[in-house]
């Protein structure tokens, strides 16, 4: 790995540390420089930064199948029987499978998930262009960075120097990778109706580790196993209309206020599964705040605790893991200055708690709404879906928790609810249980998926390239 011209201190620090425990753990004086797959970093900084240079965004030119193809390359280069590899053209995209037989080949598999695309990014926003990878300052900068390129090219880097070990999973590990996961997600549907007996998906498109502001320590690991689904409807009333100067006792804009302000205010039931319990229960004892910290503990013991969701409420990152949460979020209404509005409609976006289906949200929002002139109407398609929380397995998050100490060494880890979907959900609707088991480190204010000038500080290489070795052993070993 090509290490950067300017480490930042903390940095520097952090290697120390690793090394330093790692020294400790293997009680060995002779541990070298050497001894690191330096072949292996420089393989996945090579991927990430070709793959960041193809524009796989939706639309015309859409590069996913040449990410794909780049991936297919160079495991056939390392080994990998090309005839065990597709690429699977889908519409304008494509979507990657790679199978590496298992001993047990109707044990279920191990899915090492992630995807092709990325969403759009316009270069006149940007300091850079961002299809023109650049790695400065430590970070690795382009679209794709942290969602998802690193990632994937670094899990699947660490999938195929495992196997060339010579190592014999007991089940099967594939490596499947959608072409449309930040939009239509119809090729991940594919694929996890494909594997719908799988054993287990680890979506590399999920978790993330948390350094310290100001020491760039590790602070914390989260891993997550449940997501929110996501669903607008489209809310709308409709009036005979007629002269502004003849006012009828109907509205449709102020029906569609009355009803939009009724939905702001409500709240929907609050509940805990499996992932959110053991976060509040974790993460209180991270928190800062005594207030919250207690807040947390009493929502944990009981989720109708007043207090508790007084608190938790009016605290916009904490709101969404209590309950299933609508907000207004567009409006449109009314044609003319001088006339009675014929139409006035918005949308109204729901992240839904798992578990919960998407009619009884929107037979909620009708009770509440209250108005009888009001239309609701579900404009989310094929391209959602309603998935259950994956269960607390013990079995597994003790694995991750051993690759992980064994790459980072020890800290706290708080599993996850995400208030957005990824390729999990559609895992988690067929019975597959999914885990966002990425470990890879940035610090909050890093944190630009999606948005300008993503990053990702190629330190992770190292400690990542060790820990999915570790963590897919540990889940295969016979
Ligand atoms: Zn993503």
């Amino acid at each position: 790995m090509p290490l950067p011209q300017r480490m930042p201190l903390s940095m520097s620090l952090t290697y120390f540390a690793i090394y330093l425990a790692a020294a400790a753990a293997f009680a060995t004086p002779s541990l070298r420089a050497e001894s690191f797959d330096t072949g292996a970093e420089a393989l996945v900084l090579t991927l990430a930064k070709e793959t960041i240079a193809m524009r796989s965004v939706r639309g015309p030119g859409n590069q996913s199948a040449d990410v794909a193809n780049r991936f297919r390359q160079a495991l056939v280069e390392g080994g990998w029987p090309a005839q065990e590899i597709e690429v699977i053209p889908f519409e304008e995209t494509a979507y990657f499978i790679a199978t590496w037989p298992g001993l047990d080949r109707n044990a279920g598999a191990i899915i090492i998930s992630a995807h092709l695309d990325v969403v759009d990014a316009d270069p006149a926003d940007w300091t850079r262009d961002p299809f023109t990878p650049v790695v400065e300052d430590g970070y690795l900068f382009g679209r794709g960075a942290s969602d998802t390129k690193f990632d994937a090219s670094l899990a699947l880097v660490a999938t195929l120097r495992l196997r060339q070990t010579g190592y014999q999973p007991s089940r099967d590990i594939v490596i499947a990778y959608s072409g449309d996961e930040e939009t239509t997600m119809a090729t991940s549907k594919v694929i996890a109706e494909r594997f719908r007996n799988a054993h287990l998906v680890l979506n590399v498109d999920g978790a993330s580790g948390t350094l310290d502001e100001t020491t760039g320590e590790p602070l914390y690991w989260s891993w997550q196993g449940a997501e929110k689904s996501y669903i607008d409807y489209r809310l709308e009333v409709t009036n005979p209309g007629g002269h502004s100067s003849a006012p009828r006792e109907d509205n449709a804009i102020a029906q569609l206020s009355g009803a939009l302000s009724r939905i702001a205010a409500h709240r929907f039931e609050p509940e805990l599964n499996d992932i959110t319990l053991a976060y509040f229960q974790q993460a209180a004892n991270l928190e800062k705040d005594p207030h919250k910290a207690a807040a947390m503990r009493a929502f944990a013991a009981n989720p109708k605790d007043p207090e508790a969701l007084r608190v938790l409420r009016s605290d916009p990152y904490l709101i969404g893991r209590t309950a299933t949460t609508c907000v207004p979020t567009m409006i449109e209404g009314g044609h003319a200055p001088n006339a009675l509005p014929q139409r006035a409609s918005a949308v109204v976006n729901c992240r839904v708690f798992p578990g919960r289906s998407f009619e009884e949200v929107q037979a909620e929002l009708a009770v509440v709404a209250n108005e009888p002139a009001l239309t609701i109407t579900d404009m989310s398609g094929d391209e959602t879906t309603q998935a259950p929380a994956s269960p607390y397995n013990p079995a597994f998050v003790g694995a991750f928790k051993r690759a992980l100490y064994g790459a980072w060494g020890e800290m706290p880890i708080i599993p996850m609810q995400a208030s957005g979907a990824s390729d999990s959900m559609w895992y988690r609707a067929l019975g597959v249980p999914s885990y966002g088991a990425s470990s890879t480190f940035m610090k909050e204010s890093d944190d630009f998926s999606h948005g300008l000038n993503e990053r990702v500080p190629i330190n992770n290489i190292r400690p990542g390239l060790a820990y999915y070795q570790a963590l897919l052993q540990d889940l295969t070993s016979p």
